[in-house]
């Protein structure tokens, strides 16, 4: 299939660029490259800088490249920035997505793929999280992603488009291979901070060590990226003809934020410095996925499934790459540069 990738030089949208390629699919990708690495984009994809709130581009991309189905990633991720910024998240998460849903309803694309977030639930009431608990989003993030949902919804109901949203939990890890890995700036995730800091030989600081779990400190749900990759491939080449479904992704295995810090001592082989920090604001105590439908509907097995490999393929591409993107030497990058088209 031809499809489009928006945010396909982001994290999760890097890993599923190259999935799709190597299952056959031809990938288009549109990036702003504000967070996304242009070098993270697999090199036998097209590339293509701009927003997915430029109409022009979006046109021109869906014509020009006769694109059959699109993979909406490009997003902004911050549940704190956001609490700060709520113009920025509703523009780019919300009205952005307008923008694409109604390019791809007048260039006829009727397959979508919709990047959505454990952030839509809020505060859980009830755990493991199915897709059925309330939807009551306690952050402009969360509340930015669930209005696109809707939108989303409404424009299946309207023009026929299909559409699955998969709503990921925690995400870690790197390609296997250690040539594309996680690189944001600023960086809030617990493994790849926890990594760094190893690296860096600096302290890690846990944010709240009196929440109601057994050691304290909040319980989370951690999918590997290329599992979640997978998930995407999965959910594209399974769309049902008029549908449109919600299907959480995660592994319905909780650990704590001590349990990972172990978990990448021993990856690692060193004991880390540990600061008992406050709590962080708007973290729930637990948040761990039901992933029954998942499993029953697209057979999505995650082929990573234990923290340790997720740990072991995050640390062979923090150790490789201590500047991220900035500092890769790629044999691919003058090929690479010639597929984008600004
Ligand atoms: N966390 C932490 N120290 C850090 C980063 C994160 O203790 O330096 C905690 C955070 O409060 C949360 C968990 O680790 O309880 C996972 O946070 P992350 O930002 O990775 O993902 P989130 O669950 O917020 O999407």
């Amino acid at each position: 299939m031809k499809v489009l990738v928006t945010g396909g030089a982001g994290y999760i949208g890097s890993h599923t660029v190259r999935e799709l390629i190597n299952s056959g699919h031809r990938v288009t990708v549109i990036d702003d490259l504000s967070k996304g690495h242009a070098l993270a984009v697999d090199p036998r994809a097209t590339l293509f800088r701009g927003s997915t709130g430029d109409s022009a581009l979006l046109r021109r991309c869906l014509d020009a490249e006769q694109i059959e189905a699109v993979l909406h990633f490009a997003a902004n991720i911050e549940v704190s920035e956001s609490v700060l910024d709520p113009v920025r998240y509703y523009r780019n998460n919300f009205a952005n997505t307008l923008s694409l849903l109604g390019a791809m309803v007048s260039a006829g694309v009727k397959r979508f793929v919709f990047s959505s977030t454990a952030a839509v639930y809020g505060n859980p009431v009830e755990t493991p999280i199915d897709e059925l608990h309330p939807s009551q989003p306690i952050s402009p993030y969360g509340r930015s992603k669930m209005m696109a949902e809707l939108a989303i919804k409404d424009v299946c109901h309207a023009h026929g488009l299909s559409a699955t949203i998969l709503r990921y939990f925690n995400v870690a890890g790197a390609g296997p291979d250690g040539s594309i890995g996680e690189d944001h700036h600023p960086e809030s995730h617990l493994i790849p901070r926890i990594l760094r800091a190893a690296r860096d030989v600096t302290d890690i600081q846990i944010f709240g060590t009196d929440y109601d779990t057994p050691d304290g400190t909040c319980i989370r749900d951690y999918v590997h990226v290329v599992d979640l990759a997978h998930a995407h491939v999965l959910a594209l080449e399974k769309l049902k003809e008029g549908s449109c479904q919600v299907l959480n992704i995660g592994s319905e295995t909780g650990f704590s934020v001590r349990e990972v810090i172990t978990a990448c001592e021993q990856v690692v082989g060193t004991k880390l410095g540990v600061i008992e920090g406050h709590r962080r604001d708007g973290d729930p105590a637990i948040l761990v996925a039901s992933s029954r439908r998942i499993r029953e509907d697209l057979g999505w097995r995650a082929r990573y499934p234990e923290i340790r490999t997720i740990v072991q393929h995050a640390w062979h591409w923090h150790s490789t790459h201590p500047l991220g993107f900035r500092g890769k030497i790629n044999p691919s990058v003058e090929a690479h540069s010639s597929t984008l088209e600004i």
